[in-house]
């Protein structure tokens, strides 16, 4: 399991996405504004987790999560 946040700032991501990123990523501390997703076994947990919260632009982050960046 590990901690995952999504990023509320979409203004640095070329396709206007939420990142979310995981406890282990260079950015995840990084993150000036954004949510706790809480814990999650995987990066398609964590993502569907924000769906839930209503972030329907979120994308796993490229460095951290790249079985669930799409774009
Ligand atoms: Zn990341």
């Amino acid at each position: 399991m590990k901690r995952y946040r999504i990023n509320k700032n979409t203004s640095n991501n070329p396709n206007g996405n939420n990142e979310v990123h995981n406890e282990d990523c260079y950015f995840y501390s990084r993150i000036l504004s954004y949510e706790d997703l809480g814990l999650h076994v995987n990066c398609q947990s964590a993502v569907a987790e924000a769906k839930r919260r209503c972030y329907v632009r979120a994308d796993g982050c490229k460095t951290c999560s790249p079985t669930c960046h799409r774009g």
